[in-house]
């Protein structure tokens, strides 16, 4: 038969399990969430540099085809700088080579720019791809023993309820409530260990004479501070 004390130690330990679950129920969600969120931060990185990529590409073979017209165009202006009769005719002709020209030039700042482009994200692109592949592999392993831990959670926490009110019946009703009022006001451990000749929990000194009672362990005794109930346990109390 076990004494009152040892059954309420034994039902705190239930009761940190039982806690523990409830807070499971919140943070395995949230632990779930982060991770999803990273597989899809990391997929959308690839697919983001991927897209920037390709019309990168695009935008180069479009400048390409661009100056090449133009150069058509520059050649057959400098042609009819053969059969120039007057000055105005000079001029006009002058002005507009010179505009395509500049038109020339411009789109070839902009074709090594995005060479420039197009090698950096080459270079990146591979890494990208295999952090994406890489994360949802990982991910999706966390994932799923997570999603198995959320599903048996409530499972688990009948099982220790059947567990605490098994233990429940046996204490008597006054201790009982007390255990549940300190717990219910002071959250953590109800029943808590003497340490160096004080409370485990406040650190508040007990005279001999409680210590002695404490240690015949035949009644319930709290402390006087925190209102925790007081268990000697011999190598852990001295
Ligand atoms: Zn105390």
């Amino acid at each position: 038969m076990l004494s009152d004390i040892e059954l309420l130690l034994k039902l705190q330990v239930i009761d940190y399990d039982l806690g523990e679950l409830e807070r499971s129920k919140e943070y395995i969600p949230d632990m779930m969430e982060n991770l999803k969120r990273e597989i899809k931060e990391s997929e959308e990185l690839f697919q983001k540099t991927e897209k920037e990529l390709s019309e990168s590409k695009v935008m180069q073979k479009n400048l390409e085809l661009e100056i090449s017209t133009r150069q058509e165009e520059l050649k057959k202006l400098q042609t009819q700088m053969m059969s120039i009769k007057t000055n105005k005719e000079y001029d006009a002709l002058i002005s507009q080579i010179d505009s395509v020209k500049e038109a020339i030039s411009d789109r070839e700042t902009q074709v090594l720019e995005l060479i420039e482009k197009i090698e950096k994200l080459n270079g990146s692109i591979d890494d990208y791809r295999k952090n994406a592949e890489e994360s949802r592999v990982q991910n999706e392993k966390q994932l799923a023993v997570l999603q198995e831990k959320m599903d048996s959670v409530g499972s688990k926490v009948s099982i220790k309820q059947d567990e605490r009110h098994r233990i429940e019946v046996q204490v008597p009703k006054r201790t009982m409530s007390i255990y549940e009022r300190v717990r219910k006001n002071r959250g953590g451990d109800v029943v808590v260990t003497v340490k160096k000749r004080a409370s485990g929990s406040c650190y508040k000194a007990l005279p001999p004479h409680r210590i002695q009672e404490i240690k015949r362990g035949d009644q319930i005794i709290t402390c006087d501070n925190c209102g925790r109930m007081l268990v000697w346990i011999d190598g852990e109390s001295e």
